[in-house]
């Protein structure tokens, strides 16, 4: 049997129960808070674990860019049974954009060589949805998004790939990166052994210049994106409430049609 070598991009996010706050000059989230590990990104772990488990042989590591050298939501993946981490931390790394990040991401990635590269399909706080795709396009690699499962067969890869109606049946070669959706698997629970085994697993942390970055190719300075304005979501509106005459099916059924739901 042949080791699996599986990365997993998790991003580490201020707590969805006490978000902070937008910077009014920048526009961007203040991450100069505790950190805990994106839930959306707990369920590309799992399915990392339980594809090196399935294999017989191999390990999971994890690759996150991260302010202020932030581990916790690393320690989280590492105790539910990642093997190690490369944590991309450095100040000049301030304003990077969704490309820069995925640049940056992609340069750790490629020194390890992996077999499969596994993301979220977004991230549950300044999410784009885009950095598992750049990733891909940045490494010449297979891209799948929006997996529901993955299974790996021999060098193929077999993805279902859910859809508004059901889902698709994808084959690629490996490598690729694939991005997961969320809460299609159940995470397992770090036990205290794993919470203990994580303290001493290896962290390697990596600046932009060790990446191969200038000062100029990150942060504010490297990024072609500016965050113009930020507004509230519109509230939303009162739903339509139809009183049924006998005929409400009719009404009904034209509503959902009209909205292309059926
Ligand atoms: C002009 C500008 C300035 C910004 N400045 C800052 C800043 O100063 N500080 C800051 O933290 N953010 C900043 N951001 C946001 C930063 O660009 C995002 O972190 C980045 O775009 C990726 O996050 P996302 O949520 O959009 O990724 P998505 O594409 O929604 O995430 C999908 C998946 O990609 C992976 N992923 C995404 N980001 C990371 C990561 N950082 N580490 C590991 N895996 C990851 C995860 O698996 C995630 O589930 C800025 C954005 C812009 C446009």
């Amino acid at each position: 049997m042949t080791p699996m070598k599986v990365v997993v991009c998790v991003k580490q996010i201020p707590d969805p129960a006490d978000p902070g706050a937008l910077d009014p000059e920048t526009r961007t989230l203040k991450r100069d808070v505790k950190l805990i590990l994106d839930e959306s990104d707990s369920y590309g772990v799992e399915m990392a674990l339980q594809l090196v488990d399935a294999a017989g042989e191999g390990e999971v590591t994890l690759v996150s860019m991260a302010p202020n050298g932030e581990r916790s939501g690393l320690a989280t993946a590492l105790a539910m049974g990642a093997a190690s981490a490369t944590l991309i931390s450095d100040p000049e790394l301030v304003g990077s954009d969704a490309l820069t990040t995925a640049k940056l991401l992609a340069a750790a990635i490629k020194g390890q060589e992996p077999d499969l590269v596994i993301a979220g399909a977004e991230s549950s706080d300044g999410y784009t949805g885009v950095v598992p795709e750049m990733i891909a396009a940045l490494l010449d690699l297979p891209s799948v998004t929006a997996a529901k499962s993955i299974e790996v067969d021999g060098d193929e890869l077999k993805v279902k790939r859910q859809t508004d109606g059901g889902y698709d049946s994808i084959e690629c070669p490996l490598p690729a990166v694939v991005s997961v959706t969320a809460g299609v698997v159940e995470p397992r629970y770090p036990s205290f052994k794993g919470i203990m085994a994580a303290k001493s697993k290896p962290v390697d942390e990596k600046s932009a210049a060790d990446l191969g970055f200038g000062s100029d190719q990150v942060g504010w300075a490297g990024s072609g994106q500016e965050i113009v304005e930020v507004a509230n979501a519109p509230t939303r509106e009162a739903g339509e409430i139809i009183e049924d005459d006998g005929e409400g099916f009719a009404k009904i059924v034209a509503y959902l049609e009209k909205m292309k739901l059926i």
